[in-house]
């Protein structure tokens, strides 16, 4: 069982929040095998089974089919979510960005398989043997950065700035930063900070992608508790025992899109439900993790012209 999540707790890809990041390459290795033409993450099934969790092994290979295990809605929200953040930093490159900051970078491989242009560098932000983890399995395959990648090894509940300039990141330089899939793992005021900070290390120019959900309605937090509690067990029944239901922190918070643009962003988005309509996916029949109304959102600081 996994335990509730406390300040300063840790993990690798195999343990409490890790499988989140394992769990999402694994949806990326399925919806690759569906469309290449949507996602082309090569990376994601052998990086899957390096980790070593055996379901999720079967599951990215193909070896399982998804039936009930993985909910079709989790498959297509994997193919819109990573165009989506694609997209945004092929644009922000297109328009000159050359430092890209990925937050929580858990298995994603953009530092591998997109082409930057030349002269970009790619800082990877997560926790110290999730990077540690994946740059020593990529190496082992034989995989090479497309940019010139940096690892901050790092806790975003801490203070990440200092690693990431340790690193080399330089705030005088415009950034595309991108904060996928995380913010639901950070309790309230560190979303806050993390939004807060990113901010202050923005030169003019730089641009943001993230996700904002809704503020839930009463007793739909209960709800997709419920649905991830079912999820669980029918994980657990497969010999994986990831108690997803404990690894987010529920309850208010403020949403990330109106947070944004009141510190000066400017930014658009459009909901994972138009975002299926608009490459042709059926709407989520079965949203019972609420991720149809969940908006992808990306803007610039400031207004455009400014
Ligand atoms: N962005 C990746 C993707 O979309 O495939 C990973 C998303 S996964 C759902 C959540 C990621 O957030 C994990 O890699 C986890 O390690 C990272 N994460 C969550 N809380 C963190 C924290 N406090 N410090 C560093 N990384 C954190």
């Amino acid at each position: 069982m996994t335990s509730t999540r406390h300040d300063g707790d840790t993990w690798d890809l195999a343990s409490s929040v890790g499988t989140t990041a394992t769990a999402a390459a694994a949806a990326r290795a399925i919806a690759t095998r569906e469309d290449r033409s949507l996602i082309n993450d090569p990376f994601a099934e052998p990086l899957v089974r390096a980790v070593g969790i055996d379901l999720l092994t079967r599951l990215a290979s193909g070896e399982e089919p998804p039936g009930e295990l993985v909910a079709r809605a989790a498959i297509d929200v994997a193919k819109v979510r990573t165009k989506f953040y694609d997209d945004f930093f092929l644009d922000a490159t297109k328009a000159g960005v050359t430092q890209v900051v990925i937050l929580a970078s858990g298995l994603d491989s953009r530092a591998y398989r997109l082409p930057w242009p030349a002269g970009t560098v790619v800082y990877e932000l997560d926790q110290p043997q999730v990077v540690e983890f994946k740059t020593r399995t990529l190496t082992e395959l034989g995989a090479e950065p497309t940019a010139d990648r940096r690892v901050a090894a790092v806790d975003l509940r801490d203070d990440w700035p200092a690693v990431l300039r340790a690193a080399g990141f330089d705030p005088a330089r415009p950034t595309a930063w991108s904060a996928e899939g995380l913010l639901g793992y950070l309790p309230p005021e560190a979303q806050d900070r993390l939004l807060d900070t990113i901010t202050e290390l923005s030169a003019p120019g730089s641009r943001v992608a993230t996700e904002s959900r809704p503020t839930p309605k009463p007793g739909d937090e209960d709800k997709t508790k419920e649905n991830l509690d079912r999820l669980s067990e029918r994980w657990r029944a497969q010999g994986f025992d990831p108690d997803m239901a404990k690894l987010r922190y529920f309850g208010e918070r403020n949403e990330a899109a109106p947070y944004l643009t009141g510190l000066g962003w400017t930014l658009t988005g459009s909901t994972v439900r138009d975002l299926l309509t608009a490459i042709n996916l059926p709407p989520l029949e079965e949203d019972d993790l609420r991720m149809g109304g969940v908006r992808y959102v990306s803007g610039v600081l400031g207004q455009p012209g400014n």
